[in-house]
């Protein structure tokens, strides 16, 4: 059995990491020509370090130490008057570049193609795919092929041309500030400072060594544009949260802005399923996750374990990927649903709302 793996994000390194565990053949093919140089990072939780654990041996131990602990959440209004205080458990701040690198430690590295954006399959007479065919006129051959091509999957379209991307009305501004006496004052808290009234809040998470990644959620009916420079930014920031409690005004100042990403968040509703034949879709490409959820990541990993476990059985057949996929299928609508309340609850201020943290598990 090969598996030819498309895209070499989270999940196409987690099944990577499984497959090369379980001593099955595979390939993995990536449309840019360098990994984990953009992106900034995220929250790892229990799930993702769980499935990850079990994809290979010794990966959660560089990742943890690569990454910082969150042991508490704190919700802050803007004058810093403590909302909710509660502990986590199991919740670890990284960068996108630092999980990438730990994983791809664990991948064998000439089973990886840079440069290889896949276009399309060749199929035989009963519609199973032979081959796919990529942008360098190459066709690679395999028994599966696993499109983990994240939230703007082009397998995606070409499996489920219905299937569309919705925008949402939260944006973000997402960046990492380089300041140890900022990240050590948080001593391991993920720290969220909220207008009460809703639709602003800006969360710092400690993601390792001096540095704290930021993110600023606003109703993207305030105009800020994608290309926007880095002064329009950093002023579009602090006419909004500027004047808000300590650390604020000083993560602000002490940003390096030319990082700073403008983040239009997308929301889809559930595929029917999440294969055609052999060809089978994980982690955003299947499912793409509203930030809210900080499962993204995690989910990914999940679906690389669960769907590394049913490999390791043997070559699966369509009904034994359909009950798969319809399982996975029931475990993430939960998830999407909780993300749509988080962002209505952010969107729609109601002053008896219960104050939660702003994860799904
Ligand atoms: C550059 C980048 C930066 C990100 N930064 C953040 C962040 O800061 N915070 C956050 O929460 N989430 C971020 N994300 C999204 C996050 O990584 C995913 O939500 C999550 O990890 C799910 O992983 P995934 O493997 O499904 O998708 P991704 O991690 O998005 O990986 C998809 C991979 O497929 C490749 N690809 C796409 N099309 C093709 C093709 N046709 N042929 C071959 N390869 C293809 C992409 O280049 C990418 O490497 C980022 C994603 C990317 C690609």
């Amino acid at each position: 059995m090969k598996i030819a793996i498309i895209g070499a994000g989270i999940a196409g390194l987690g099944l990577a990491i499984g497959l090369q565990r379980a001593g099955i053949a595979y390939s993995i093919h990536e449309r840019v020509g360098h990994l984990g140089q953009e992106g900034l990072g995220f929250i790892l939780r229990q799930n993702g370090l769980d499935a990850l654990a079990q994809l290979g041996q010794g990966v959660v131990d560089e990742v943890e130490d690569a990454g910082a602990w969150l042991n508490h959440f704190t919700l802050r209004n803007p004058h810093g008057k403590v909302l909710l205080d509660q502990p986590l458990e199991g919740a670890l701040g990284i960068r996108r570049a630092a999980l990438i690198q730990c994983m791809m430690n664990h991948v064998q590295a000439d089973s990886v193609t840079m440069q290889h954006q896949c276009i399309g399959f060749e199929y035989d007479a009963n519609g199973r795919a032979i081959a796919a065919k990529f942008d360098d006129g190459q066709q690679i051959e395999a028994n599966l092929f696993v499109a983990c091509d994240g939230s703007r999957s082009r397998v995606r379209q070409m499996l489920f041309p219905d299937a569309q991307l919705e925008p949402v009305r939260v944006h973000e501004l997402v960046s990492i500030v380089h300041d140890a006496e900022m990240a050590a004052a948080l001593e391991g808290r993920f720290l969220k400072t909220q207008q009460e009234e809703g639709c602003l809040s800006i969360g710092l998470v400690p993601c390792g060594g001096d540095r704290v990644i930021w993110y600023m959620q606003f109703d993207g009916t305030h105009t800020l544009a994608y290309d926007s420079s880095e002064e329009q930014r950093r002023a579009f920031a602090q006419k909004l949260v500027g004047d808000w409690a300590d650390p604020i005004p000083r993560l602000l100042k002490n940003s390096d802005w030319r990082g700073t990403h403008v983040w239009r968040t997308t929301d889809m509703d559930g595929l029917p399923t999440l294969h055609k034949n052999n060809i089978v879709l994980l982690g955003d490409a299947a499912h793409p996750m509203l930030t809210f959820t900080s499962q993204g990541v995690n989910s990914a990993l999940d679906d690389a374990h669960q769907f590394c476990q049913l490999l390791e059985q043997g070559q699966p057949s369509a009904e034994t990927i359909e009950a798969w996929a319809q399982k996975r299928l029931a475990e993430i609508a939960p998830m999407r649903e909780m993300g749509r309340e988080l962002a209505q609850q952010f969107l729609v201020f109601d002053p008896n709302q219960t104050r939660t943290v702003p994860l799904v598990d």
